[in-house]
């Protein structure tokens, strides 16, 4: 019997970060020669469209296309991350449809076959379900960071334990039934660190839920390399053999593109419009002198934490380019004027936009130190880099990632829930200027393992022509 050609279906999560990375997965396929189709949601594709060249980027690929479904919200839901458990809720009852209707048809057979595979969010544990009863196979891309992963697969055993839910308040309790992470995690660093009852927070139902679909699954796909997470990969590989780790994905892409002298400038794939100013700003900046401040796209702080930010910053006396999306104050509308006096007061030395094209940002030779939220696709753009960081992380995976940045990593400091001017300086001034040479050696170091890993021959290289041998197989 004739095996239909391989089609991979790809679903993000419908947020910025996994959009970003499954884009880079998805031009990956394409350049080795599979369909692909990239399935969005209605509000997402419109921005993409609106603030990238995504759509002529992809032109050269004709086996690739988009699809776009409703994520079941009303046009004027702010989409804030305050709103993530009901758009993942929301998206569930229009998709989880969708992926049974499209795995089923046989498609028209003459403009394209049928979908052989489906690369979902690690979230969308459904779609493993779906895949299942039908017998198309599912591999999840999982877009957090291994660490924080390796921690969800561990809560089974932690509610067994009865180390989850917590019992006091004291967060600084380490816990015993994480293996690999012994003297490590702290209550603190645990991805629903207030957590008091795992059965009504919605998110660590969805995180449970996950844990039980991977093994289910037919792999697992994490952006991340053999050399940065290997000891969590072997542990990870114990509940699923076929882990593939393909990362840094972005530098992977980039790498593949070099090699075949196709272009890889202006390859943005965001969400809000690049202010391309910081780039001119830091032009005229000297070497290693400015650090850059990013929470991200989803986090939210309140005023009082901006404010302790912005002291902390113009108090070290170290120059600043700081990414203040119009989103970011919690449960306020956005003030302008508190936005032009925040700018005002440091315009000697700082440089202050709304969205910034972060990668080029990092590679930029003005930029010596990053203050992050620790998102995973910050913390693997800056290790690429080799800057070293300042953590402060919001929620989940960034709590874990923050831990293993300053402690195993040894490449940056972790400020966990801390948000005080003084400790916001002194920390700037310890990762700029006191401490500067340690950190910078061991981020560099860091760096080079990133860029062999995807050089030729190396692990992530690997693990990529293993992935697409899996997105290959036949259905059953
Ligand atoms: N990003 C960007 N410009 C900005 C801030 C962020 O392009 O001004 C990108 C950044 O490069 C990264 C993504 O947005 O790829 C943020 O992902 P991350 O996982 O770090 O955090 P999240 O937004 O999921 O909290």
């Amino acid at each position: 019997m004739d095996h239909p050609s391989p089609h991979v279906l790809l679903f993000p999560l419908p947020i910025q970060s996994p959009i970003n990375s499954m884009l880079q997965l998805a031009e990956l396929f394409c350049l080795a020669g599979l369909q692909v189709t990239f399935l969005n949601t209605n509000h997402n594709q419109k921005l993409l469209l609106q603030h990238t060249n995504v759509e002529s980027r992809f032109r050269q690929y004709p086996r690739f296309r988009f699809r776009t479904i409703s994520d079941g919200l009303p046009v004027e839901n702010p989409r804030s991350s305050v709103q993530f458990g009901e758009l993942i809720s929301s998206l569930q009852a229009v998709a989880e449809p969708f992926l049974r209707e499209i795995l089923l048809s046989s498609s028209d057979g003459v403009t394209e076959p049928p979908v052989t595979c489906v690369i979902p969010d690690g979230l969308f544990y459904y779609a493993v379900d779906v895949g299942n009863e039908i017998g198309v196979p599912v591999i999840p891309f999982d877009t957090i960071s291994p660490c924080c992963l390796w921690v969800y697969l561990c809560i089974p055993k932690l509610i067994q334990a009865g180390e989850v839910p917590f019992k006091g308040n004291d967060l600084d309790v380490l816990f015993e039934n994480v293996a690999g992470m012994q003297g490590l995690l702290r209550r603190r660093d645990f991805p629903f660190y207030r957590l008091i009852d795992y059965a009504t927070d919605p998110y660590c139902q969805i995180a449970l839920k996950e844990v039980e679909s991977i093994p289910q699954s037919n792999g697992l796909i994490l952006n991340t390399f053999e050399d940065l997470d290997g000891p969590l990969l072997s542990l990870i590989r114990s509940h699923c053999p076929q882990t593939y780790a393909i990362g840094p994905l972005h530098l992977h892409l980039k790498t593949k593109l070099a090699e075949k002298r196709m272009p890889i400038s202006a390859s943005s794939n965001s969400l809000w419009e690049e202010d391309h100013s910081s780039i001119q700003w830091l032009d005229a900046q000297p070497i290693e002198s400015v650090i850059y401040v990013s929470f991200g796209s989803m986090a939210t702080l309140s005023k009082e934490e901006i404010l302790e930010f912005w002291h902390g910053l113009v108090n070290s006396g170290i120059r600043f380019l700081w990414v203040i999306r119009s989103n970011l104050l919690r449960g306020e509308e956005w003030n302008h004027q508190f936005a032009k006096e925040l700018a005002e007061g440091c315009k000697e030395r700082a440089y202050i936009v709304s969205w910034a094209p972060q990668e080029e940002v990092l590679a930029h030779s003005a930029i010596g130190g990053f203050l992050t939220h620790s998102g995973w696709n910050s913390t693997m753009e800056s290790i690429v880099q080799g800057k070293p960081m300042i953590c402060w992380a919001v929620y989940v995976d960034q709590r874990v990632t923050s831990r293993f940045v300053s402690e195993v990593w040894k490449i940056g400091v972790d400020m966990k829930d801390i948000c005080d001017r003084y400790i916001i300086e002194k920390m700037v001034k310890d990762l700029m200027v006191t401490n500067r040479d340690e950190f910078k050696k061991s981020a560099e170091k860091l760096s080079n393992l990133a860029k062999e890993s995807v050089g030729e021959g190396g692990s992530s290289r690997i693990g990529e022509i293993t992935m697409e041998q899996g997105a290959r197989q036949p259905p059953h």
